[in-house]
């Protein structure tokens, strides 16, 4: 049984699936999600400090043949890799952007920069740019409803919200309502905060809000630029900018402040002024941890209990290959990853 039909819970799901195993998944679609006001950004290279993501070569792939492999059974498209231009913001960035172009281990998501103004003409560049290769962004909503769908029809996915009182260890076995499961693997992303059995894990809820829009005048390549908030433009004329971070204000409402902070940013970074109109305002929580890593395993105690949980802001690059761990120890005793195992916090 998976508790939470999010993107870590259905990508389970279909991996179990894939695995002939029998599985039952519960999620409530009127509960507030991650996945839902996300952008899906994989992006090789992040934050101020330009670091390359963790573990990035090896999540890449199984990403990309996760959403691949989805597209093929669905006639779906969810998987967009995107040029993707990042703007110096100050002299330190261009010298670190430097750096780091002559460190192999960037060798293969870093290209070429661009002296100021040379790139993307359209937006104030007063100290150049380079490029980041390999990014890409995933439909996370078409992923989730897809699946979701699917499982509906199987009769394997139930509409509501999972009532923690109600799980019972049963013979050796969880009873919860008319289901048995031999296991029960939580999903619930930001919500675990409400699991009475994964309560203390160390979840650092941490809320971000992103605007859809559109303008009569902009008019970009599509590429994904990153000035000081990110800018992504839609085959279908309409944008996205994103996003805000925040851990004190933990409601899930999208607010006037953030709203302002997205649109003043990027009025600042396009040289000319345009009209934009904002047709979505989301807001939600992620689900990140103190250390930036992912949280998989077994529950201390508590037989035939799991977490999937801490895929931060990083869900879609993740969750395929956190999902395909835990699966594999489920199935076959694998052992998990050191860095990623809920045992690291005992
Ligand atoms: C503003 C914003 C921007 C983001 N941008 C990106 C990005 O560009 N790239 C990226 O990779 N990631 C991004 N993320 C992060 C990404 O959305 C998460 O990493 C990912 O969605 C986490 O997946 P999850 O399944 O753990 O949680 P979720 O996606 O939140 O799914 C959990 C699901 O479980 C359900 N649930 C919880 N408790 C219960 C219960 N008791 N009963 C029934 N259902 C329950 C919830 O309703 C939800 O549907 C962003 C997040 C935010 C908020």
């Amino acid at each position: 049984m998976i508790v939470g039909a999010g993107l870590a819970g259905c990508l389970l799901a279909w991996r179990l699936q894939q695995a002939g195993q029998h599985f039952f998944l519960i999620g409530s679609t009127a509960m507030p999600s991650a996945f839902g006001v996300a952008a899906g950004v994989i992006n090789p290279v992040t934050g101020r400090w330009m670091t390359k993501t963790w573990n990035f070569d090896q999540l890449l792939p199984k990403a990309e043949e996760t959403y691949r492999a989805i597209e093929q059974q669905f006639g779906i498209q969810i998987y967009h890799p995107i040029p993707e231009i990042r703007f110096c913001q100050n002299a330190e960035d261009l010298k670190r952007a430097g750096r780091r172009m002559r460190n192999p281990r960037y060798r293969n998501v870093l290209s070429h920069m661009a002296a100021a103004g040379k790139a993307a003409p359209e937006f104030n560049d007063e100290y150049g740019t380079f490029h980041i290769d390999q990014a890409a962004y995933v439909d996370l909503p078409l992923v989730v409803n897809t699946l979701r769908a699917s499982f509906a029809t199987l009769g394997v996915f139930r509409d509501e919200t999972f009532l923690y009182s109600k799980l019972k260890a049963s013979l050796g076995a969880w009873q919860y309502q008319d289901i048995y499961a031999q296991n029960v693997i939580f999903c619930e992303g930001a919500a675990i905060q409400d699991n009475p059995w994964f309560k203390n894990v160390p979840i650092k809820p941490t809320k971000g809000e992103t605007l859809l829009c559109q303008s009569p005048t902009i008019r970009l390549p599509q590429k994904l630029y990153h000035h000081k908030k990110w800018f992504l433009p839609y085959s279908n004329g309409t944008f996205r900018i994103g996003a805000t971070y925040d851990e004190s204000d933990l409601s899930n409402a999208p607010t006037e402040a953030k709203k302002d902070e997205l649109l003043r940013a990027t009025h600042g970074a396009l040289k000319e002024p345009h009209q934009i109109k904002v047709t979505a305002h989301l807001a939600g929580i992620r689900p990140s941890t103190h250390d930036s890593r992912p949280i998989i395993g077994p529950h201390p105690t508590e037989s035939g209990l799991y977490l999937i949980n801490g895929l931060g802001s990083k869900g879609a690059s993740t969750a395929p290959a956190m999902t395909q761990q835990l699966t594999d120890h489920i199935l076959n005793k694998s052992p998990i990853d050191d860095e990623v195992k809920l045992a690291r916090f005992d």
